[in-house]
């Protein structure tokens, strides 16, 4: 039986909302509940309208707890809803793993593969720069990176890492702390001059063995993401992200005809219903879901399920946001499941790691969950005292002649 659940919110470098449930047996289980820029609606739901729900039931009965949190609500998906959903549900599996003495992934029908391979980020404000970002994750062991640069003229673009604003640079961090939403420009057709000159000099410089992805991040239309698609070819891309916004996944169908550049989507994806078009029309190669987003594991792994029965592939999103205990359980989930493709790695902050005490590794570009009963993440409640709830927002994106676009 839930004897409580208690909603912890703290700040070690960026800002984690975290589910503690604990039985009357004394066994604790933890679940992210982290909806970056957004982070205390969910804190709200969780406390005001799940918290009092889950007191007194049996905290063995997940897929019934899952599918009672989901259909009672009356109100189904969207993003504040299963973030919530999935916290319950990720604490619960951390809770069974402890019951049964077991890995989470080996609850899930074991491991698949021997560690899950992991892509890191790269970015720069020019080339130089980007180079010296590439190596340094080189020599950190990565085999999978993706490439993001300033398009020359545009003053910036999607996923720039700044040395002023994160104190180390090559940590991108786009949450920021400082004042309200930041905006940033953008310009479309520099961008797609620029992209193919990129991808040039990264197979020129760094060889064709490297795993190299990208990011568009939701700026093109469908036919600039299938032009964007098709010069990108002769580079060899793992995978083309987010290439247009996807609140109309049937976009995607004009991309797929004109390029075979792979593609990935669905970070802000949380439903199976919001992805069976691209999936069963195959029109991603990619499902860029979260565990922490799209309902947790067992919604997830539902999620997944279903792509494989298309030949689509896991590509779980995986950056600073999605706290360590949501790390934990996607690995947990990358182990088991058999179509998957790849899991996003941005570590966090070391002020991150004094709050998270996790059992994850990283050895020669993979990572592995850990054999620890559960998930295998300690919340240290001293350490995230230090460490208060600070506001912080996504920044947003305006054309040169003042257009907010998406960001
Ligand atoms: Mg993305």
């Amino acid at each position: 039986m839930i004897r409580t659940a208690e909603v912890l919110v703290s700040s070690p470098s960026r800002n984690f909302v975290t589910l503690r449930i604990t039985t009357e047996d004394g066994v604790v289980g933890l679940g992210d509940a982290t909806l970056n820029g957004r982070e205390l609606a969910v804190a709200a739901y969780l406390r005001d309208h799940i918290a009092p729900l889950l007191i007194g039931i049996d905290a063995q009965r997940i897929e019934d707890t899952w599918q009672f949190l989901y259909r009672s609500a009356y109100w189904r998906r969207g993003p504040v809803t299963m973030t919530a959903i999935a916290a319950v549900d990720v604490a619960l599996w951390d809770i069974k793993g402890k019951l049964a003495g077991m890995p989470v992934y080996q609850l899930l029908g074991g491991a698949s593969r021997d560690s899950a391979l992991v892509y890191a980020h790269a970015s720069g404000a020019d080339l130089e720069d980007l180079g010296d970002s590439i190596r340094s994750r080189l020599e950190e062991g990565y085999r999978a990176i993706r490439l993001q640069v300033a398009v020359p003229g545009m003053g910036g673009g999607y996923g720039i890492s700044s040395a002023r604003e994160s104190g180390g640079r090559y940590t991108y961090e786009p949450a920021k702390r400082a004042g309200l939403t930041i905006e940033e420009g953008w310009d479309t057709r520099r961008y797609l001059a620029y992209a193919p000159k990129l991808f040039e000099w990264a197979r020129s410089t760094f060889g064709d063995e490297l795993i190299l992805l990208h990011d568009a991040h939701h700026r093109l239309t469908p036919n600039e993401a299938a032009r964007l698609g098709r010069s990108l070819e002769p580079y060899d891309l793992f995978w083309l992200e987010d290439v247009t916004p996807v609140d109309d996944p049937e976009a995607l169908r004009l991309v797929r005809k004109h390029t075979t550049t792979p593609l990935a989507i669905g970070e802000v994806l949380t439903s199976v219903w919001d992805f069976r078009t691209l999936i069963q029309e195959q029109l991603i190669d990619y499902v860029r879901a979260s565990v922490t987003h799209a309902g947790g594991i067992t919604h997830l792994k539902r999620i997944f399920e279903l792509a494989a029965l298309h030949q689509v592939r896991s590509g779980s999103h995986g950056p600073t946001d999605i706290s360590p205990v949501g790390m934990a359980a996607a690995l947990h989930l990358d182990l088991a499941i058999h179509n998957f493709g790849i899991q996003e790695h941005m570590a966090h902050h070391t002020a991150t790691a004094e709050v998270f005490h996790t059992s994850y590794s990283f050895d020669a570009g993979a990572m592995h969950p850990g054999d620890a009963p559960g998930l295998g993440v300690e919340y240290d409640d001293l350490a995230a005292a230090r460490f208060p709830y600070e506001p912080a927002y996504l920044p947003a994106a305006r054309l040169r002649d003042g257009t907010i676009h998406d960001w």
